[in-house]
């Protein structure tokens, strides 16, 4: 499981966060980087689903 590096809670799927180019996720709220360090931004269920490197971390019932 990943948590917030800002807020320490764990992310639920439909968390809005911000994936940065150092492949860390932060929910959108916590954010506190420059918006030129942002790779993507969705739900946390999205992010996790569309990069291979968040591969062990996803659910094992997908
Ligand atoms: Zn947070």
């Amino acid at each position: 499981m990943i948590k917030c590096p800002v807020c320490r809670r764990m992310f639920i799927n439909k968390d809005r966060v911000v994936l940065d180019i150092y492949n860390s996720i932060t929910h959108q709220d916590c954010f506190t980087g420059h918006v030129s360090t942002i790779k993507d931004f969705s739900s946390y269920s999205n992010i996790i689903n569309s990069y291979s490197i968040f591969a062990d971390v996803k659910s094992p019932t997908r």
